[in-house]
């Protein structure tokens, strides 16, 4: 497969970019962290295959901090720290610019600023409001930010005009009402970036790339209007940008914009309608998670580059395998968001679900093994943990085995792969089957392996995973009564009511498979969410209208609480929306007395009731399976516990694969 598009040069005269993928601005928390120097230089020359790497952003003064203690390009003292980056990217053979992030409103500190002093419904501070003055040397700031980046080294800057930061602020009359010659007017409004550009450019000089972001779809209620971004993207340009990325969604927006649920490239469009208006290059973006849809975007011709974030942390290699047409060995981003944007809004450092040496590059390190050091291990369980053990070994130089009962491999996360919005999921699975064959490891399916099966081998890694836990509820072995694995492995049907015990991540995968409308298009996303595909409103918004299942689904959980709350931090919200607009009725402290032919019979709020429904679908949480352990000690092989096996409770596919790629690295 070839991605002829992909791989076309852009030059600028002074810059060349070797192809059209631009890693996208992640803050990834090795900004603050200690060594963040070394670990932002590997991190980002190990992704030097892009065309353009675009940094997590970096405030321009104090007052742009996403948070306390966040970085600051400010003055020649910060220099050496950048240079270490750009050093490291260059001699990889790759571009990097600078992202200046003012965060506005958006900062969780108390010198928030903002053009008016209106609250963002995201953030506890209240900010301040700019004055003349302030906003002045705000500009400046940028200006200078600009100038010590091309000190440092860096190919260019990237102006972060979008998702509802300060300079978006603004732009929009949602968040500027000042009365000066920097609020009011559409003219007036767009000063500040124009301004901040034109003194950019200055700052910087001709001949260093400036790229800005503009958002071209606030999602918000009172954002730009269809004619002025236009507008904007014009003024943009005549102001001397080389590049427009195109920004979707504020942080504040009510429509998720990255989240698995979020159709492939489904901002192309936005892209593609600018391209009719401005003759610069132009960036689309938002789930652009393979070559494929990456190639298709440009090959329509919607746009000159391809933004390429989360899949540059799945797989730093992407587009070199891309380039020499080996797409069977990409990792894929899958959009869980559980390792990168979690863990930020977790204040830790980000990673990947999938790769777990994403941002980790100094400190993960594997090493090959050879002669008497190469040993025989056997891997029982392909979920996982047991593929993450199992090529991981081989890769080193292991001889191994991969023992899996199921005729397939992938364990529970093949479950995951029939939610609707995580289809992706199958993208793993394929990763790792693509690296068993390529890593030589030995596959054995459908068979359950015994102890005596893993006589003469060196070591056993136990990656046997989870059995739905069956709950001790009377009633549980009635016919009507099926668990989560036989209802999406499809060996057990639900009928048109239903009962969901359990309110975990697995709860309410269930409840959305069981409410999805067959048959459903793209299209419906943006009607879901109230995305205004005509752009007929400022902001691009319009009245949700959500599918209605013809399933009336309960879901239930005993503790008392929002149900949800286990959910991750930037995608559950998105859930709970979902299934609250679908009709799931949640029902939290709910105590479970018997299961009755009728339904089930709950205590909930002092009453005791049947629920009246045809299925009851256990979703209770898992326990270990853990049958071999106990043999295999008594039989004296050495046995490391990884994933499901080692602990059923907070299990994820994150610590599972983070487990069997540790164990197998010491081995
Ligand atoms: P498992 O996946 O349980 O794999 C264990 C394997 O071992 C099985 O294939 C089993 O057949 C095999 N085995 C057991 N005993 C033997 C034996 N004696 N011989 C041979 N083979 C044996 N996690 C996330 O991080 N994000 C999600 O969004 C997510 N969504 C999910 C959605 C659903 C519907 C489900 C069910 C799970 C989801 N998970 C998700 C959880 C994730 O799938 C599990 O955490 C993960 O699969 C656990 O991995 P594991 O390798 O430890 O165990
Ligand atoms: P879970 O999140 O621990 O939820 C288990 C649910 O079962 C809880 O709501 C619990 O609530 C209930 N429960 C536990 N014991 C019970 C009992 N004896 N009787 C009745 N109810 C009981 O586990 P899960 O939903 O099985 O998910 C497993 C793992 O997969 C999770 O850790 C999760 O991280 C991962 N996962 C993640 C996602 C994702 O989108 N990130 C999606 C799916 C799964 P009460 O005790 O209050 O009733
Ligand atoms: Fe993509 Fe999930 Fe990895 Fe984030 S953690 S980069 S969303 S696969």
């Amino acid at each position: 497969m070839t991605f002829p598009r992909l791989f076309q040069e852009m030059d600028f005269g002074f810059l060349r970019l070797a192809n059209r993928i631009v890693m996208g601005s992640m803050h990834t928390g090795l900004e603050e962290a200690s060594k963040g120097a070394e670990r932002m230089a590997a991190f980002y020359a190990a992704r030097a295959g892009a065309g353009l790497i675009i940094t997590g952003g970096v405030a321009p003064n104090a007052e742009g901090r996403v948070s306390e203690g966040a970085a600051t390009l400010e003055n020649d003292e910060h220099v050496a720290h950048h240079a270490e980056v750009t050093a490291a990217v260059h001699a990889a053979g790759g571009r990097i610019a600078l992202q200046i992030l003012h965060t506005g409103r958006y900062a969780y500190h108390r010198k928030c600023v903002a053009p008016s002093a209106l609250q963002a419904p995201i953030n506890q501070m209240k900010p301040r409001e700019l004055s003349h003055d302030e906003v002045e040397r705000t500009i400046d700031d940028f200006a200078n930010c600009a100038a010590l980046a091309r000190k440092a080294g860096y190919d260019g800057v990237e102006v972060m005009g979008s998702e509802g930061y300060l300079i978006n602020q603004f732009i929009a009359p949602r968040t500027n009402v000042r009365t000066d010659s920097w609020g009011g007017s559409f003219e007036n409004r767009i000063r500040f970036p124009l301004e901040i550009l034109r003194r950019v450019k200055k700052a910087a000089g001709d001949d260093f790339l400036i790229v800005f972001r503009l958002s071209c779809l606030d999602l918000v209620e009172e954002g730009s209007t269809w004619e002025e971004v236009v507008a904007l993207a014009k003024e943009v340009q005549k102001a001397g940008a080389h590049i427009i990325n195109t920004g979707i969604g504020w942080h504040e927006a009510r429509v998720p914009t990255i989240a698995a649920v979020v159709p492939h490239g489904a901002y192309a469009w936005v892209t593609a309608k600018l391209k009719q208006e401005v003759s610069i290059p132009l960036v689309a973006v938002n789930r652009i998670n393979t070559a494929e849809v990456a190639e298709s975007i440009l090959a329509r011709g919607d746009a000159d580059f391809v933004s390429m974030a989360r899949p540059l942390l799945a797989d730093p290699k992407l587009p070199e395998k891309a380039k020499r047409g080996d797409v069977g060995a990409i990792n894929t981003c899958i959009a869980c968001n559980q390792a990168c944007l979690d863990h930020i809004f977790e204040m830790k450092v980000a990673s990947c679900l999938v790769n777990p040496f994403a941002c980790h590059e100094t400190e993960r390190i594997v090493t090959p093994v050879a002669g008497s050091a190469r040993k025989k291990i056997a891997v029982v369980g392909a979920g996982p943990a047991g593929l993450a053990a199992a090529t991981t070994a081989a890769a080193r130089g292991h001889a191994v085995t991969l023992f899996e009962a199921e005729s397939r491999v992938g364990g529970q996360f093949q479950l995951a792969c029939v939610i609707p919005g995580k289809e992706d999921y199958a993208e793993t699975v394929r990763y790792f089957e693509n690296e068993l064959v390529r890593t030589g490891v030995t596959v054995k399916l459908g068979a359950r392996v015994g102890v005596k099966d893993l006589a003469g081998f060196d070591g056993v890694i136990l990656a046997s995973g989870v059995t739905p836990r069956i709950p001790k509820i009377a009633g549980s072995d009635l016919p009507h009564v099926v668990n989560y694995h036989e209802l999406l492995a499809g060996t057990k049907r639900a009928g048109a009511t239903v009962a969901v015990i359990g309110a975990g991540g697995i709860g309410f995968d269930v409840s959305e498979y069981l409410t999805h409308p067959e048959g459903e298009t793209s299209d419906a996303y943006y009607d879901h969410w109230g995305v205004d595909l005509a752009y007929a409103s400022r902001g691009g918004v319009k009245r949700p209208s959500p599918w209605k299942s013809a399933r009336r689904v309960y879901l239930l959980q005993r503790k008392p609480g929002k149900p949800g709350e286990t959910l991750g931090k930037t995608t559950g919200w998105v859930h709970k929306a979902s299934l609250k607009a679908r009709g799931v009725e949640m029902l939290s402290g709910v105590t479970y007395e018997r299961i009755v032919p009728a339904g089930i019979e709950i205590t909930y709020r002092d009453e005791t009731k049947v629920l009246a429904v045809d299925t009851i679908v256990l979703c209770a949480g898992q326990e270990s399976e853990l049958s071999l352990k106990a043999p295999l000690e008594a039989a004296g092989i050495p046995v490391t516990l990884v994933g499901g096996a080692l602990f059923a409770g907070e299990l994820d596919a994150k610590r599972a694969i983070l487990e069997g790629t540790k164990a197998a690295a010491d081995m």
